[in-house]
């Protein structure tokens, strides 16, 4: 892993390198009439063991620029990288084997696969990258235990509530150690309860060493983070905090 000059590292901080590098990153959707910035040139490090919260209006560029970040995406200009490595000169199959194998995934809609139980929504991943059935099945059975849903397994998706479908695409995001992690409106519809797992889940990953990046219009989900970042017209206008932290939510009306 590199590190780079550009990025401070307060003094009481253990100096980790960046888990994910955006560089001056464009986007333009569209040509002539019909195109859209939406990003005009972002920079944006995180480092292992933070979370960074993305804010700012609807259509200011939070999406892309979080499908972006995760190599879903190609940016216009600009460069991303991820431990240190630019996506710009990875072949295709090496950033499919970086994604399955680096970066986690929790967006609105869960993305489950409805002809696969819950294990094997998170399995299948992993044996993707060379795992054998066995220990990716070991996994996930892990993984799911670890939330709560171990009695779940061999569910559907569509036998899954809200809530429980939700916390089988996090075990997805979260299982096989993960670097970097990529929510995109995580609480959706869900109550203020399942907002606040899904901050708690992603919060301790990060204690694990993960870096995650959360695009959110929730300032309560926003106030878990270390820093947050308001985007406007795909400028990031802002860099805030630390912001107010969790315990300033633990109010009576928010149910624990
Ligand atoms: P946010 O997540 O903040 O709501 P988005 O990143 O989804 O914003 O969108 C930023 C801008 O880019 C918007 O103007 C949106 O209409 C446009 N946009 C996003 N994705 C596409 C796309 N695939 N094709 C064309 N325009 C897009």
């Amino acid at each position: 892993m590199t590190t780079t000059s550009m990025d401070a590292v307060p003094a009481d901080a253990v100096p980790t390198a960046p888990v994910l590098e955006l560089r001056a990153v464009t986007k333009v959707y569209g040509s002539g009439p019909t195109e859209v910035h939406a990003l005009a040139g972002v920079d944006l490090s995180v480092r292992a063991g933070e979370m960074v919260a993305i804010m700012g209006p609807s259509g200011s560029g939070k999406s892309t620029l979080l499908t972006i970040a995760g190599s879903l995406e190609q940016p216009t200009s600009g460069d991303v990288l991820v431990e240190g490595t630019s996506l710009a000169g990875m072949s295709a199959a090496d950033r499919a084997r970086m994604r399955r194998r680096h970066i986690g995934y929790v967006f609105q809609d869960f993305n489950l696969l409805p002809g696969l139980t819950a294990a094997e929504n998170i399995s299948l991943p992993l044996e993707l990258d060379g795992l054998k059935a066995r220990k990716a099945a070991e996994s996930a059975r892990r993984a799911l235990d670890g939330l709560g849903l171990a009695d779940r397994a061999d569910s559907f998706p569509d036998e899954l509530s809200g809530g429980q479908r939700q916390r089988v695409a996090i075990a997805r995001a979260l299982v096989g150690q993960r670097r970097l992690l990529l929510a995109d409106e995580p609480s959706g519809s869900l109550d203020s309860q399942a907002g606040e797992n899904v901050m708690r889940l992603l919060r301790s990953a990060c204690k694990e060493g993960a870096a995650a990046v959360l695009a959110t219009h929730d300032a309560q989900l926003a106030a878990w983070a270390d820093r947050v970042v308001f985007v406007r017209d795909g400028v990031a206008v802002d860099q805030a905090g630390p912001a107010a932290g969790p315990e300033s939510l633990l109010t009576a009306d928010v149910p624990r």
